[in-house]
């Protein structure tokens, strides 16, 4: 027997949730899977090694949405500052000098996607289904059938692919990506400072990969060092004492004192971008379209640039009659969305080349670079503006507008 739905959002991520929260309130019957949902949340929980800088046009969407409380109440960590250098050349942003209160939010990813799957529940018209696997997928321009382990079969209209980089849904789809892997691995740890409460997050580029430090709420915070697969694997392998010296000896000097390390984990690094978002009946967001390289923690912000996008784009084909799952009303998310992804991911490309190149030129070039950035504060102000996501064109969800269903 099959169950009809308009909208089935296949992952409940931080990112397939947000959709299915966007599209709260309106005329839209909407289902959303997510297998394997986080734990409950407790005070004295372990921070989640997993966290990301959410940028203010994030918190713009998940306020608007409703699921920001969700948030607040549970754990984050808000910086003021960013700092970025190289040897010579240094740049350090403060929210202060665009007359803003925050440039963003450090929010452990389990965090956000309970508050999200938690909002999700509140809506009438959008049914979360947890803990079920999915036994296939049969994707139809006109209708997809989902087939639950449970029995249940699932019909819709128009289905999502919000199940991460490696997503099923695409592949059920037939859409093809382009991609390679990155010959560096991120080695994130968490750890205990000495340094009480901090609201900076740093970077600092080395010819081995950069160097970062993201603040968690309290003395703790979660350090990225990326490093050749090789070198993570080595540094993984060694003892907590053994790890400790090793960061010690290799961050620089304004990492503080570090009482322990708590939690440690790496990650292979992948760049991918799906060669299109859309075709009649099915459309991807977040992981499921692009992975970038998360050197300037951009990955979960433009997924959820998508998910504002897309349901801004189905609720008002839905609002004025029009069929929300044909190509012509998709391609006008994609037409959103994917050239703004490429720009970013392309960027993010630059970077990780320009800043692991050895070239003595190249390295001059970088470090006046971050000097001039510093010092000319027109192009200061903007990149500022640009790292909090509030660039033009924004969906309406990220300027803080409700959406119409
Ligand atoms: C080291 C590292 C640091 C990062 N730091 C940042 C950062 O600071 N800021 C930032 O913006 N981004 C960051 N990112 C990127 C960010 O983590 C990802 O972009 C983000 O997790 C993508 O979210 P998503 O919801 O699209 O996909 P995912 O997080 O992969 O979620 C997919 C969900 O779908 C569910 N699922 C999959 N298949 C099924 C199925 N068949 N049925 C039901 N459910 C299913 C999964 O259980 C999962 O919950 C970082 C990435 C890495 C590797």
């Amino acid at each position: 027997m099959g169950s009809d739905c308009d909208v089935l959002i296949v992952g409940g991520g931080m990112v397939g949730a947000t959709l299915a929260c966007a599209l709260g309130q309106s005329r839209l019957r909407v289902v959303l899977l997510e297998d394997a949902p986080p734990d409950p949340f407790s005070v004295d929980q372990p921070f989640d090694l997993r966290v990301s800088a959410l940028s203010v046009a994030s918190a713009n969407i998940l306020k608007t949405i409703g699921a920001w409380d969700g948030i607040t109440r549970r754990r984050l960590c808000p910086y003021r500052r960013m700092r970025v250098w190289e040897d010579l050349g240094d740049v350090e942003f403060i929210s202060d000098e665009i007359n803003q209160p925050v440039l963003g939010h450090i929010v452990e990813n389990r965090v956000i996607q309970l508050a999200v799957l938690e909002r999700g529940k509140d809506f009438e018209n959008v049914e979360v289904i947890e803990r079920v696997k999915t036994r296939s997928m049969t994707y139809g321009p006109k209708g997809s059938l989902v087939e639950l382990d449970d029995g249940r079969t699932l019909k819709a209209r128009l289905l999502v692919a919000a199940d991460g980089g490696f997503s099923k849904v695409r592949q059920a789809a037939g859409m093809g990506v382009s991609g390679w892997d990155y010959e560096q691995q991120a080695l994130v740890l968490t750890v205990e400072t000495g340094c009480g409460q901090q609201d900076i997050t740093w970077q600092r580029f080395t010819p081995d990969g950069p160097q970062a430090l993201l603040p968690l709420p309290g003395a703790h915070a979660s350090l990225v060092w990326y490093h050749t697969p090789e070198e993570v694997r080595r540094l993984k392998s060694l003892s907590n004492p053994q790890l400790l010296k090793a960061l010690l000896e290799a961050f620089p000097a304004c990492l503080g004192d570090i009482k322990s390390i708590t939690a440690r984990g790496s990650f292979p690094l992948r760049r991918q971008h799906a060669l299109r978002y859309i075709k009649e009946g099915v459309a991807l967001i977040g992981d499921a379209a692009h992975m970038i390289h998360p050197l300037a923690g951009q990955g979960v912000n433009i997924g959820l640039l998508d998910a504002a996008a897309l349901a801004e784009v189905l609720l008002d084909a839905a609002h004025q009659g029009q069929d929300f799952g044909s190509e012509a009303t998709l391609r006008r998310y994609e037409r959103m969305r994917r050239n703004n992804n490429l720009i970013m991911m392309t960027l993010m490309d630059g970077f990780y080349r320009a800043f692991g190149n050895r070239s003595v030129p190249l390295r001059v070039l970088r470090n006046l670079g971050l000097g001039l950035a510093e010092r000319i504060r027109p192009a200061k102000k903007i990149a500022m503006i640009q790292a909090m996501g509030l660039h033009r064109s924004l969906p309406r969800l990220a300027q803080g507008q409700a959406l119409i269903g």
